[in-house]
């Protein structure tokens, strides 16, 4: 197949005038002449090692060849860092129909209910599974801990370690992986894009890998489990490999995305100038931690008759308003009436966190504020973990199975990728037989053309853009300001787009503004206010014109 450069149509679907001329896509971010590229062959390719990948792995290793991915170490992952647990229905009087009724309220109308009735019921036996493969969650007797987090009708959140949750769970995971004999790791993989044949079927993917340089996997099924896209916001929770690759590959491979509007901000990340946004869990608030403000004044009640436990979205907004009103660059967590040795038990990542900036949490106040944290759209997927490309799959953070609807509830992320991470890899297994020794590939030849315009800097681009998303595309969202950073975004995007990259750094910033821009597009269009997404300029919801899902596909 000879691929040539396409134009865009890339906007969600009745985009204005106003939202930007077309721009020239390219299908491919390299050169490829697959002809003189390494190439290895396998039965199925997962591009991430984050929950929602290592699932799919095990699961499609029962009867296929796999071949695992990850752009950094097994480590760097959103899953690695989760803390607070993963929500499931373990004990009375807890029912799927409260968790289901709780999943369904949290998306404000735009959950898809067969899904979550799906997740629902495959979570106590997917958590018990992980127990069995040595996740060492808390207990209490003979039972799994269960806590409460806000938005949950009653306590489900199984934990582990306290609020080690994540690490737990892909250690139990990983070392899973590695004793399954049909899965191949390679660690340092960064995948550039994924490769589609003259009738759009995913064949595979490109990548850059650390020891052998470019290489192309050709795979009969490719599973994209990326994780999110908190690094495109200057203040984030999320590690430095969530800069959305996934959704831009998946997006110039032209699948469909969706609900890209819908970005998730934790409220309470520790504020200390210089370091990075720790989160501090929610299931602090679970346990008893008040919100107070620059004055030592709690002003949740203020905002919602749940006070602190809240959702998030609304938590988030109330404590911006609260720092505009006492002009402050942040609030506060009270934790001091909480006792100082069940605190240091129940949470010991944070206990060491505020011990390592001089915070005795007995005594003095934990200074926080929201960072973006989790990216409720993405790749749009089926009931099987199909996407609308033909032999692509995806799963966890970067696909969009419609559980989460318009603002995701806490602790089901961890939830979604394990059901839909076995759901993938089982559908695969599933499969009819492909023979990677037999399977014929296409010819994949790319051109690009020199551009003539001038270089810019792209790490002064990707810090300019992270700033641009947390000011115009952040937690409270204006159409003048959305529409301001369109613009911006196109103009960088027509000095970093035309070049060819030949190291991550460039590749990131490319994603991270082809995803930007998407984000930014679908945000102006939504003309409503609706679970995570708050626009000043429409604070109503408009159930007539909105209660739909925008998609965006090229
Ligand atoms: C601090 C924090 C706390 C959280 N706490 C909770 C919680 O308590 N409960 C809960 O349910 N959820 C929580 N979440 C959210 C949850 O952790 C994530 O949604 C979930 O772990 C995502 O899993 P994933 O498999 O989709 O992706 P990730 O775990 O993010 O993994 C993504 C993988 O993709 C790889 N990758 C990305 N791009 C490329 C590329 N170009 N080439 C190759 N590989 C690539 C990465 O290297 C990584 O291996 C938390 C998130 C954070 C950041």
């Amino acid at each position: 197949m000879e691929s040539t450069e396409r134009p865009i149509q890339g906007a969600p679907r009745r985009r204005t005038r106003s939202e930007g001329q077309p721009r020239q896509a390219r299908r491919y971010l390299v050169n490829i002449d697959s002809n003189a590229t390494a190439q290895i062959y396998t039965d199925c390719v997962v591009v991430g090692a984050g929950v929602g990948g290592l699932r799919a792995a095990i699961e499609a290793a029962a009867h296929r060849a796999v071949i695992l991915v990850c752009k950094g170490t097994l480590e760097d992952s959103n899953t690695w860092n989760a803390q607070g647990g993963i929500a499931s229905v373990l004990r009375e009087p807890d029912s799927f129909e409260a968790h289901i009724a709780d999943t369904l309220s949290a998306g404000c109308g735009l959950c898809d209910p067969s899904v979550t009735d799906l997740v629902v019921r495959q979570g106590p036996s997917l958590v018990r599974e992980l127990v069995a493969w040595g996740a060492e969650f808390d207990r209490v007797e003979d039972r799994l801990d269960v806590t409460l987090e806000g938005g949950h009708t009653y306590p489900r959140i199984a934990h582990a370690h306290g609020d080690r949750t994540g690490t737990f769970i892909a250690q139990a995971l990983i070392q899973r992986v590695k004793d399954t004999p049909n899965v191949q790791v390679v660690e340092h993989f960064f995948a550039i894009d994924l490769l589609t044949d003259a009738e759009g079927r995913c064949v595979g993917v490109i990548g850059l890998d650390r020891q052998r340089g470019l290489q192309i996997i050709w795979a009969g099924h490719t599973i994209l489990a990326t994780g999110g896209a908190g690094q495109l916001y200057r203040e984030t929770t999320n590690p430095d490999v969530a800069t959305g690759d996934g959704l831009a590959m998946a997006y110039r491979a032209g699948a469909l995305l969706r609900d890209l509007e819908f970005v998730q901000f934790h409220p309470t990340t520790l504020y200390v100038a210089g370091a990075s946004r720790a989160l501090i869990t929610e299931a602090l608030r679970g346990e008893g931690a008040l919100l107070v403000d620059a004055k030592g004044r709690r002003f949740m009640p203020d905002y919602h008759p749940s006070a602190e436990l809240a959702p998030r979205d609304v938590v988030s907004r109330a404590i911006l308003a609260q720092m505009r009103k006492t002009e402050s660059t942040h609030v506060y967590l009270d934790i001091r009436h909480l006792d100082k040795a069940h605190v240091a038990r129940r949470f010991p990542l944070i206990s060491e966190l505020c011990e390592g900036f001089d915070i005795d949490v007995s005594r003095d106040l934990i200074p926080v504020r929201p960072s973006a944290h989790y990216m409720v759209g993405g790749v749009k997927t089926d009931g099987s973990a199909r996407t609308t490309i033909p032999g692509l799959y995806a799963c966890g953070e970067a696909a969009s199975t419609g559980l989460h609807g318009a603002n995701r509830l806490g602790s089901n992320s961890l939830l979604e990728g394990l059901v839909f991470g076995k759901i993938a890899g089982g559908v695969i297994a599933q499969a009819g037989a492909g023979d990677p020794g037999s399977m014929r590939h296409p010819l994949i030849r790319h051109r690009i053309a020199q551009s003539g315009r001038t270089r810019l800097d792209t790490a002064d681009v990707r810090n300019a853009l992270r700033s641009l998303m947390w000011r115009n595309v952040g937690i409270t969202r204006q159409g003048r300001r959305l529409r301001e950073a369109i613009e911006i975004i196109g103009f960088w995007q027509r000095y970093v787009m035309d070049k060819v990259f030949d190291d991550p750094e460039g590749w990131e910033c490319q994603n991270m503004l082809t995803v930007a821009m998407l984000m930014a597009r679908a945000a102006h269009q939504r003309r409503e206010s609706r679970g995570v997404h708050f626009r000043s300029d429409f604070p109503q919801t408009d159930d007539v014109h909105f209660k739909r899902r925008i998609e965006i596909t090229l």
